[in-house]
């Protein structure tokens, strides 16, 4: 894992010149990741991955794999803006997701692998720890959009 604390403690960037940030807006390679715990309807898991400047998401009905073994449905849902993965309340009754939010794990992730119907992350949270992987399951439907969460094996 890279570490940059070295590089950002002794420069002042009100005054320097030098470069603050990365490209994409973190110092570090590290990208943002969190689960928040949705009270709607159905109680469900909204995990986010930070990518391109947007947060990837997916619906989870049933609490997270905390260990291997453990697979997961998870359904791809509509890109949340960045600031969104701060976001705790109560969503009123009525509108669109009406229900509680919570944050259920929050962190950062490593991308290792992202292909169409292939993402492998290595999660460094609170609850999940880990390398993950998200399957994309053959969709029956062209609207289907079912992957599988599971942590893997070492
Ligand atoms: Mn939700």
């Amino acid at each position: 894992m890279n570490d940059l604390s070295k590089y950002y403690s002794p420069r002042d960037f009100r005054k320097t010149p030098e470069l603050k940030r990365k490209q994409k807006g973190k110092p570090s390679d590290r990208l943002s990741f969190v689960i928040q715990c949705h009270q709607a309807r159905h109680l469900h898991y909204d995990m986010r991955l930070e990518r391109d400047g947007v947060l990837k998401s997916w619906a989870i009905p049933k609490e997270p794999p905390t260990k291997a073994g453990i697979k997961r449905l998870a359904v791809e849902t509509e890109d949340h803006p960045l600031d969104y993965q701060d976001f705790e309340g109560e969503i009123p009754e009525g509108l669109y997701g009406a229900g509680e939010v919570k944050i259920w794990d929050k962190g950062s992730y490593l991308p290792i692998e992202w292909k169409k119907d292939l993402i492998v992350f290595e999660i460094s949270a609170q609850r999940l720890e880990g390398t993950f992987c998200l399957v994309k399951l053959k969709p029956k439907e062209h609207k289907d959009k079912n992957w599988l969460f599971f942590k893997k094996k070492r």
